[in-house]
Protein backbone atom coordinates (compact mmCIF):
# COMPACT_ATOMS: atom_id res chain seq x y z
CA UNK A 1 0.00 0.00 0.00
CA UNK A 2 3.15 2.67 1.13
CA UNK A 3 3.49 3.84 -3.16
CA UNK A 4 -0.60 5.10 -2.95
CA UNK A 5 -0.69 8.62 -2.26
CA UNK A 6 -3.07 9.80 0.58
CA UNK A 7 -6.42 10.22 -1.00
CA UNK A 8 -6.23 6.49 -1.76
CA UNK A 9 -4.80 5.02 1.29
CA UNK A 10 -7.53 6.83 3.21
CA UNK A 11 -9.81 5.20 1.55
CA UNK A 12 -7.98 1.85 1.45
CA UNK A 13 -4.88 0.79 3.56
CA UNK A 14 -5.86 -1.63 6.58
CA UNK A 15 -9.18 -2.77 4.75
CA UNK A 16 -9.60 -5.84 2.16
CA UNK A 17 -13.00 -7.12 0.69
CA UNK A 18 -14.24 -9.36 3.97
CA UNK A 19 -12.14 -12.93 3.41
CA UNK A 20 -15.37 -14.38 5.03
CA UNK A 21 -17.99 -12.90 2.74
CA UNK A 22 -16.45 -10.07 0.56
CA UNK A 23 -18.17 -8.01 1.83
CA UNK A 24 -16.94 -4.57 0.63
CA UNK A 25 -16.89 -2.70 4.06
CA UNK A 26 -14.77 -3.06 6.82
CA UNK A 27 -17.12 -5.05 8.66
CA UNK A 28 -18.18 -4.13 12.38
CA UNK A 29 -16.44 -7.63 13.92
CA UNK A 30 -18.87 -7.28 16.82
CA UNK A 31 -17.54 -10.49 19.03
CA UNK A 32 -15.82 -11.07 22.40
CA UNK A 33 -13.37 -14.07 21.30
CA UNK A 34 -12.22 -16.02 18.35
CA UNK A 35 -12.39 -19.76 18.06
CA UNK A 36 -8.91 -21.27 17.72
CA UNK A 37 -8.53 -24.68 15.43
CA UNK A 38 -6.78 -25.97 18.22
CA UNK A 39 -4.91 -26.67 21.45
CA UNK A 40 -1.57 -25.64 19.98
CA UNK A 41 -2.95 -22.92 17.57
CA UNK A 42 -4.01 -21.38 20.76
CA UNK A 43 -0.71 -21.95 22.05
CA UNK A 44 1.19 -20.35 19.30
CA UNK A 45 -0.97 -17.12 19.35
CA UNK A 46 -0.68 -16.48 23.69
CA UNK A 47 3.31 -17.35 22.67
CA UNK A 48 3.03 -14.14 19.74
CA UNK A 49 4.56 -16.86 17.24
CA UNK A 50 1.41 -16.68 15.37
CA UNK A 51 -0.54 -13.31 14.89
CA UNK A 52 -4.23 -13.82 15.34
CA UNK A 53 -7.30 -12.78 17.48
CA UNK A 54 -7.64 -14.32 20.83
CA UNK A 55 -9.83 -12.20 22.43
CA UNK A 56 -11.33 -8.23 21.99
CA UNK A 57 -9.91 -6.54 24.81
CA UNK A 58 -6.46 -7.62 23.00
CA UNK A 59 -7.82 -7.10 19.17
CA UNK A 60 -10.47 -7.37 16.61
CA UNK A 61 -10.47 -7.06 13.12
CA UNK A 62 -12.17 -3.86 12.72
CA UNK A 63 -10.57 -2.21 14.92
CA UNK A 64 -7.18 -3.43 13.57
CA UNK A 65 -8.25 -2.23 9.91
CA UNK A 66 -8.65 1.29 11.77
CA UNK A 67 -5.08 0.53 13.48
CA UNK A 68 -3.53 -0.26 9.80
CA UNK A 69 -4.93 2.63 7.96
CA UNK A 70 -4.01 5.32 10.68
CA UNK A 71 -0.45 3.61 10.48
CA UNK A 72 -0.01 4.05 7.20
CA UNK A 73 -1.22 7.51 6.63
CA UNK A 74 1.48 8.58 9.57
CA UNK A 75 3.90 6.27 7.67
CA UNK A 76 4.22 4.52 10.68
CA UNK A 77 5.30 0.18 11.27
CA UNK A 78 2.21 -0.14 13.72
CA UNK A 79 -0.60 1.42 15.79
CA UNK A 80 -3.01 0.42 18.93
CA UNK A 81 -6.10 2.05 19.13
CA UNK A 82 -7.50 2.85 22.60
CA UNK A 83 -10.68 4.38 24.08
CA UNK A 84 -9.93 7.65 23.99
CA UNK A 85 -7.08 10.26 23.18
CA UNK A 86 -6.58 10.41 26.61
CA UNK A 87 -5.80 6.69 27.29
CA UNK A 88 -3.61 6.99 23.80
CA UNK A 89 -1.56 9.35 25.88
CA UNK A 90 -1.24 7.14 28.48
CA UNK A 91 -0.45 3.70 26.55
CA UNK A 92 2.52 5.85 24.64
CA UNK A 93 4.23 6.71 27.76
CA UNK A 94 3.35 3.50 29.70
CA UNK A 95 5.88 0.96 28.10
CA UNK A 96 8.27 4.07 28.40
CA UNK A 97 7.97 4.85 32.62
CA UNK A 98 8.35 3.90 35.47
CA UNK A 99 8.47 4.90 39.24
CA UNK A 100 10.53 8.36 39.35
CA UNK A 101 10.58 8.95 35.33
CA UNK A 102 9.41 12.11 33.96
CA UNK A 103 8.43 13.28 30.58
CA UNK A 104 9.23 17.07 29.26
CA UNK A 105 5.66 18.47 28.02
CA UNK A 106 5.23 21.75 25.87
CA UNK A 107 3.31 24.35 27.75
CA UNK A 108 1.10 24.32 25.11
CA UNK A 109 -1.27 21.66 25.28
CA UNK A 110 -4.96 20.72 25.25
CA UNK A 111 -5.66 21.64 28.71
CA UNK A 112 -6.74 17.82 29.84
CA UNK A 113 -3.50 16.92 28.77
CA UNK A 114 -1.81 19.37 31.35
CA UNK A 115 -3.93 18.42 34.03
CA UNK A 116 -3.09 14.30 33.21
CA UNK A 117 0.18 15.10 32.96
CA UNK A 118 0.78 17.94 36.16
CA UNK A 119 -1.99 15.74 38.02
CA UNK A 120 -2.86 12.22 37.62
CA UNK A 121 -0.01 10.66 36.48
CA UNK A 122 2.00 11.28 39.73
CA UNK A 123 -0.35 8.43 41.04
CA UNK A 124 2.40 5.97 38.65
CA UNK A 125 4.67 7.73 40.36
CA UNK A 126 5.71 9.66 36.95
CA UNK A 127 5.57 13.07 36.27
CA UNK A 128 5.86 16.17 33.46
CA UNK A 129 7.98 19.26 33.76
CA UNK A 130 6.61 21.90 31.37
CA UNK A 131 8.53 24.19 29.19
CA UNK A 132 8.33 26.86 26.28
CA UNK A 133 8.65 24.40 23.53
CA UNK A 134 9.61 27.69 20.99
CA UNK A 135 13.03 28.03 23.78
CA UNK A 136 14.74 25.27 22.36
CA UNK A 137 17.36 25.56 25.00
CA UNK A 138 14.96 25.44 27.79
CA UNK A 139 14.02 22.35 26.17
CA UNK A 140 16.91 20.45 26.25
CA UNK A 141 18.16 22.13 29.50
CA UNK A 142 15.02 20.47 31.20
CA UNK A 143 15.55 16.86 29.82
CA UNK A 144 17.68 14.94 32.70
CA UNK A 145 18.60 10.80 33.31
CA UNK A 146 15.11 10.60 34.02
CA UNK A 147 13.13 12.17 31.68
CA UNK A 148 11.97 9.31 29.29
CA UNK A 149 10.40 11.03 26.49
CA UNK A 150 9.33 14.52 25.20
CA UNK A 151 6.18 15.56 24.12
CA UNK A 152 4.49 18.19 22.12
CA UNK A 153 1.45 18.66 19.60
CA UNK A 154 2.10 19.40 16.10
CA UNK A 155 -0.85 22.04 15.66
CA UNK A 156 -1.62 23.29 19.18
CA UNK A 157 -4.76 23.37 21.21
CA UNK A 158 -6.27 26.25 21.66
CA UNK A 159 -3.93 28.65 19.90
CA UNK A 160 -3.47 26.76 16.80
CA UNK A 161 0.17 27.73 17.35
CA UNK A 162 2.72 25.60 15.43
CA UNK A 163 5.75 23.40 17.04
CA UNK A 164 8.79 23.42 15.32
CA UNK A 165 9.02 19.59 15.26
CA UNK A 166 12.39 19.00 13.45
CA UNK A 167 14.11 20.91 15.85
CA UNK A 168 12.86 19.48 19.38
CA UNK A 169 13.33 15.68 17.17
CA UNK A 170 16.63 16.56 17.07
CA UNK A 171 16.97 17.71 21.16
CA UNK A 172 15.50 14.16 21.53
CA UNK A 173 17.23 12.13 19.86
CA UNK A 174 20.62 14.01 21.05
CA UNK A 175 19.24 13.05 24.45
CA UNK A 176 18.61 9.36 23.22
CA UNK A 177 14.85 9.57 24.42
CA UNK A 178 11.81 9.28 22.20
CA UNK A 179 9.81 12.46 20.87
CA UNK A 180 5.61 12.39 21.34
CA UNK A 181 3.75 14.29 19.11
CA UNK A 182 -0.06 14.44 19.83
CA UNK A 183 -0.81 15.45 16.43
CA UNK A 184 -5.15 15.41 16.74
CA UNK A 185 -5.50 19.11 14.72
CA UNK A 186 -3.08 18.47 12.31
CA UNK A 187 -3.87 14.99 11.56
CA UNK A 188 -1.80 12.95 8.84
CA UNK A 189 -3.10 15.04 6.21
CA UNK A 190 -1.38 18.33 7.14
CA UNK A 191 1.31 16.94 9.21
CA UNK A 192 3.27 13.80 9.38
CA UNK A 193 5.12 14.13 12.76
CA UNK A 194 7.29 10.92 12.00
CA UNK A 195 9.09 11.98 8.74
CA UNK A 196 9.76 15.06 11.19
CA UNK A 197 11.57 12.81 13.57
CA UNK A 198 8.55 11.81 16.06
CA UNK A 199 9.25 8.63 17.15
CA UNK A 200 5.79 8.05 18.50
CA UNK A 201 2.42 9.96 17.25
CA UNK A 202 -0.89 10.18 19.26
CA UNK A 203 -4.79 10.91 18.02
CA UNK A 204 -7.55 12.03 19.65
CA UNK A 205 -9.35 9.98 16.92
CA UNK A 206 -12.81 11.54 18.15
CA UNK A 207 -11.75 14.63 16.33
CA UNK A 208 -10.74 15.32 12.83
CA UNK A 209 -10.20 11.85 11.53
CA UNK A 210 -13.74 10.71 12.49
CA UNK A 211 -14.89 14.29 11.53
CA UNK A 212 -18.40 14.54 12.86
CA UNK A 213 -18.80 14.31 17.11
CA UNK A 214 -19.58 10.41 16.83
CA UNK A 215 -16.88 8.64 18.38
CA UNK A 216 -14.99 8.84 21.59
CA UNK A 217 -11.38 6.92 20.89
CA UNK A 218 -7.57 7.13 20.54
CA UNK A 219 -4.24 6.06 19.03
CA UNK A 220 -0.91 5.56 19.33
CA UNK A 221 1.16 5.46 15.84
CA UNK A 222 5.15 3.98 16.34
CA UNK A 223 7.29 4.96 14.02
CA UNK A 224 9.00 1.29 14.81
CA UNK A 225 12.83 3.31 14.10
CA UNK A 226 13.73 3.65 17.51
CA UNK A 227 16.55 1.96 18.95
CA UNK A 228 14.65 0.42 22.56
CA UNK A 229 18.11 -1.74 22.87
CA UNK A 230 20.74 1.32 22.44
CA UNK A 231 20.21 2.38 25.95
CA UNK A 232 19.18 0.71 28.70
CA UNK A 233 16.34 3.51 29.86
CA UNK A 234 13.68 1.51 28.44
CA UNK A 235 13.82 -2.13 29.70
CA UNK A 236 10.12 -3.55 29.11
CA UNK A 237 10.78 -3.30 25.20
CA UNK A 238 14.97 -3.77 25.75
CA UNK A 239 15.11 -6.77 28.41
CA UNK A 240 13.00 -9.63 29.59
CA UNK A 241 9.60 -7.96 30.51
CA UNK A 242 8.52 -10.46 33.35
CA UNK A 243 4.83 -9.51 32.30
CA UNK A 244 5.27 -11.72 29.24
CA UNK A 245 6.90 -14.69 30.72
CA UNK A 246 10.51 -12.75 30.31
CA UNK A 247 9.98 -11.99 26.02
CA UNK A 248 12.51 -9.61 24.99
CA UNK A 249 9.96 -7.55 22.68
CA UNK A 250 12.70 -5.49 20.87
CA UNK A 251 15.18 -8.34 20.01
CA UNK A 252 11.68 -10.39 18.79
CA UNK A 253 9.69 -7.98 17.12
CA UNK A 254 12.06 -5.50 15.99
CA UNK A 255 10.27 -2.57 14.61
CA UNK A 256 6.70 -3.97 15.66
CA UNK A 257 8.11 -4.28 19.68
CA UNK A 258 6.36 -1.08 20.62
CA UNK A 259 3.08 -2.11 18.87
CA UNK A 260 3.57 -5.77 20.39
CA UNK A 261 4.02 -5.00 23.83
CA UNK A 262 1.01 -2.08 23.61
CA UNK A 263 -1.33 -4.88 22.77
CA UNK A 264 -0.01 -7.91 24.83
CA UNK A 265 0.77 -5.86 27.63
CA UNK A 266 -1.04 -2.63 27.42
CA UNK A 267 -4.30 -3.39 26.11
CA UNK A 268 -4.18 -6.79 28.03
CA UNK A 269 -3.51 -5.17 31.49
CA UNK A 270 -4.79 -1.80 31.37
CA UNK A 271 -7.99 -2.94 29.22
CA UNK A 272 -8.19 0.70 27.41
CA UNK A 273 -9.24 -1.07 24.00
CA UNK A 274 -11.42 0.85 21.44
CA UNK A 275 -14.74 -0.63 20.35
CA UNK A 276 -15.53 -2.20 17.19
CA UNK A 277 -18.98 0.03 16.44
CA UNK A 278 -16.10 3.36 17.17
CA UNK A 279 -13.42 2.06 14.96
CA UNK A 280 -16.10 1.48 12.30
CA UNK A 281 -17.49 4.77 12.21
CA UNK A 282 -13.87 6.13 12.87
CA UNK A 283 -12.92 4.20 9.80
CA UNK A 284 -15.79 6.26 7.65
CA UNK A 285 -14.18 9.40 8.59
CA UNK A 286 -11.39 8.92 7.45
CA UNK A 287 -12.78 8.07 4.02
CA UNK A 288 -12.81 11.64 3.38
CA UNK A 289 -10.55 13.14 5.59
CA UNK A 290 -8.48 15.20 2.64
CA UNK A 291 -11.55 16.21 1.47
CA UNK A 292 -12.91 17.87 4.70
CA UNK A 293 -9.46 18.93 5.71
CA UNK A 294 -9.01 21.23 2.51
CA UNK A 295 -12.61 22.79 3.40
CA UNK A 296 -11.62 22.69 6.84
CA UNK A 297 -8.44 25.25 6.07
CA UNK A 298 -10.49 27.29 3.18
CA UNK A 299 -13.13 28.02 6.11
CA UNK A 300 -10.63 28.94 8.80
CA UNK A 301 -8.46 31.28 6.38
CA UNK A 302 -11.75 33.23 5.42
CA UNK A 303 -12.90 33.45 8.96
CA UNK A 304 -9.83 34.30 10.76
CA UNK A 305 -9.22 36.76 8.37
CA UNK A 306 -12.65 38.68 8.42
CA UNK A 307 -11.96 38.50 12.37
CA UNK A 308 -8.51 39.74 12.33
CA UNK A 309 -10.07 43.40 10.18
CA UNK A 310 -13.33 43.21 12.91
CA UNK A 311 -12.33 46.63 15.24
CA UNK A 312 -14.36 44.22 17.85
CA UNK A 313 -11.33 41.88 17.86
CA UNK A 314 -8.11 42.66 19.77
CA UNK A 315 -6.07 39.40 17.90
CA UNK A 316 -6.80 35.86 16.31
CA UNK A 317 -3.90 33.46 16.63
CA UNK A 318 -4.32 31.37 13.33
CA UNK A 319 -1.16 30.26 12.21
CA UNK A 320 -2.25 30.14 8.94
CA UNK A 321 -2.30 34.60 8.69
CA UNK A 322 0.51 35.93 7.45
CA UNK A 323 0.70 38.09 11.26
CA UNK A 324 1.31 34.95 13.06
CA UNK A 325 4.58 34.48 15.18
CA UNK A 326 3.92 30.63 14.03
CA UNK A 327 3.34 31.95 10.05
CA UNK A 328 6.80 30.76 9.08
CA UNK A 329 6.72 27.50 10.45
CA UNK A 330 3.46 26.02 7.87
CA UNK A 331 5.58 25.35 4.91
CA UNK A 332 7.78 22.86 6.87
CA UNK A 333 5.95 21.75 9.51
CA UNK A 334 1.93 21.46 7.81
CA UNK A 335 2.80 22.46 4.17
CA UNK A 336 -1.42 22.14 3.55
CA UNK A 337 -2.22 24.48 5.96
CA UNK A 338 -2.62 25.37 9.27
CA UNK A 339 -5.85 23.76 10.47
CA UNK A 340 -8.79 24.85 11.90
CA UNK A 341 -9.01 25.40 15.13
CA UNK A 342 -7.96 29.16 16.74
CA UNK A 343 -8.34 31.68 19.18
CA UNK A 344 -9.95 35.10 19.05
CA UNK A 345 -9.56 37.96 21.99
CA UNK A 346 -12.77 39.67 21.98
CA UNK A 347 -12.64 43.57 22.99
CA UNK A 348 -14.56 43.49 26.43
CA UNK A 349 -12.74 40.70 27.77
CA UNK A 350 -14.44 38.13 29.93
CA UNK A 351 -17.85 39.02 29.64
CA UNK A 352 -18.22 39.79 25.81
CA UNK A 353 -16.51 36.16 25.30
CA UNK A 354 -19.43 34.96 27.58
CA UNK A 355 -22.30 36.74 25.26
CA UNK A 356 -20.49 36.46 22.24
CA UNK A 357 -20.54 32.51 22.18
CA UNK A 358 -24.30 33.20 24.26
CA UNK A 359 -25.56 34.86 20.89
CA UNK A 360 -24.31 32.68 18.21
CA UNK A 361 -26.91 30.47 16.35
CA UNK A 362 -24.83 28.51 13.86
CA UNK A 363 -21.95 27.70 16.07
CA UNK A 364 -22.57 25.12 19.22
CA UNK A 365 -21.13 25.72 22.70
CA UNK A 366 -19.59 22.34 23.25
CA UNK A 367 -16.38 21.00 24.62
CA UNK A 368 -15.37 19.58 21.41
CA UNK A 369 -13.40 20.07 18.21
CA UNK A 370 -12.76 18.71 14.68
CA UNK A 371 -16.33 18.49 13.82
CA UNK A 372 -17.69 19.12 10.36
CA UNK A 373 -19.74 22.15 12.57
CA UNK A 374 -18.37 25.02 13.53
CA UNK A 375 -17.69 25.11 17.28
CA UNK A 376 -17.01 27.55 19.80
CA UNK A 377 -15.85 27.35 23.81
CA UNK A 378 -15.03 29.64 26.15
CA UNK A 379 -11.84 27.81 27.91
CA UNK A 380 -11.04 29.79 30.30
CA UNK A 381 -14.38 28.92 32.05
CA UNK A 382 -14.31 25.46 30.99
CA UNK A 383 -11.49 22.60 29.10
CA UNK A 384 -8.93 24.98 31.27
CA UNK A 385 -10.93 25.67 34.18
CA UNK A 386 -8.54 23.32 36.14
CA UNK A 387 -5.37 25.47 35.28
CA UNK A 388 -4.16 28.15 37.05
CA UNK A 389 -4.40 31.59 35.50
CA UNK A 390 -1.04 31.27 34.26
CA UNK A 391 -1.53 28.34 32.87
CA UNK A 392 -4.29 29.65 31.22
CA UNK A 393 -2.14 32.13 29.51
CA UNK A 394 0.82 30.14 28.73
CA UNK A 395 -1.55 27.54 26.95
CA UNK A 396 -3.15 30.10 25.05
CA UNK A 397 -6.59 29.98 26.87
CA UNK A 398 -6.49 33.54 28.49
CA UNK A 399 -9.88 34.71 29.89
CA UNK A 400 -10.62 37.19 27.17
CA UNK A 401 -10.24 34.56 24.50
CA UNK A 402 -12.93 31.92 22.81
CA UNK A 403 -11.73 28.96 21.08
CA UNK A 404 -13.35 28.31 17.39
CA UNK A 405 -13.30 25.13 15.74
CA UNK A 406 -14.01 26.42 12.09
CA UNK A 407 -16.35 23.58 10.32
CA UNK A 408 -17.10 22.41 6.73
CA UNK A 409 -20.33 24.62 6.38
CA UNK A 410 -20.21 27.60 3.95
CA UNK A 411 -17.70 30.05 5.39
CA UNK A 412 -20.18 33.52 4.36
CA UNK A 413 -22.65 31.86 6.47
CA UNK A 414 -19.81 31.24 9.59
CA UNK A 415 -19.37 35.00 9.01
CA UNK A 416 -22.91 36.50 9.23
CA UNK A 417 -23.63 34.37 12.26
CA UNK A 418 -20.21 36.04 14.18
CA UNK A 419 -21.14 39.21 12.89
CA UNK A 420 -24.42 39.22 14.50
CA UNK A 421 -23.30 37.92 17.64
CA UNK A 422 -19.85 40.12 18.01
CA UNK A 423 -22.62 42.83 17.79
CA UNK A 424 -24.91 41.76 20.69
CA UNK A 425 -21.83 40.87 22.86
CA UNK A 426 -20.11 44.03 22.33
CA UNK A 427 -23.11 46.51 22.22
C1 LIG B 1 -9.46 16.06 22.60
C2 LIG B 1 -8.00 16.02 22.66
C3 LIG B 1 -7.32 15.06 23.45
C4 LIG B 1 -8.05 14.06 24.30
O1 LIG B 1 -8.78 13.19 23.49
P1 LIG B 1 -10.10 12.42 24.00
O2 LIG B 1 -10.50 11.59 22.83
O3 LIG B 1 -11.10 13.46 24.36
O4 LIG B 1 -9.69 11.62 25.19
C5 LIG B 1 -5.95 15.07 23.44
N1 LIG B 1 -5.25 15.97 22.71
C6 LIG B 1 -5.87 16.89 21.95
C7 LIG B 1 -5.04 17.85 21.16
C8 LIG B 1 -7.26 16.95 21.90
O5 LIG B 1 -7.85 17.88 21.15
Amino acid sequence: MADYSFDTLQIHAGAEPDPATGARQVPIYQTTAYVFKDADHAARLFNLEEVGYIYSRLTNPTVAALANRIAALEGGAGAVCCSSGHAAQIMALFPLMGPGKNIVASTRLYGGTITQFSQTIKRFGWSATFVDFDDTDAVRAAINDDTRAVFCESISNPGGYITDIPAIAKIADAAGIPLIVDNTLATPYLCQPIALGATLVVHSVTKYLTGNGTVTGGVVVDSGKFDWSASDKFPSLSAPEPAYHGLKFHEALGPMAFTFHSIAIGLRDLGMTMNPQGAHYSLMGIETLSLRMDKHIANAKAVAEWLENDPRIDFVTYAGLESSPWNGRVASVCPKGAGALFTVAVKGGYDACVKLVNNLKLFSHVANLGDARSLIIHSASTTHRQLTEAQQVAAGAAPNVVRLSIGIENAADLIADLDQALTAATA
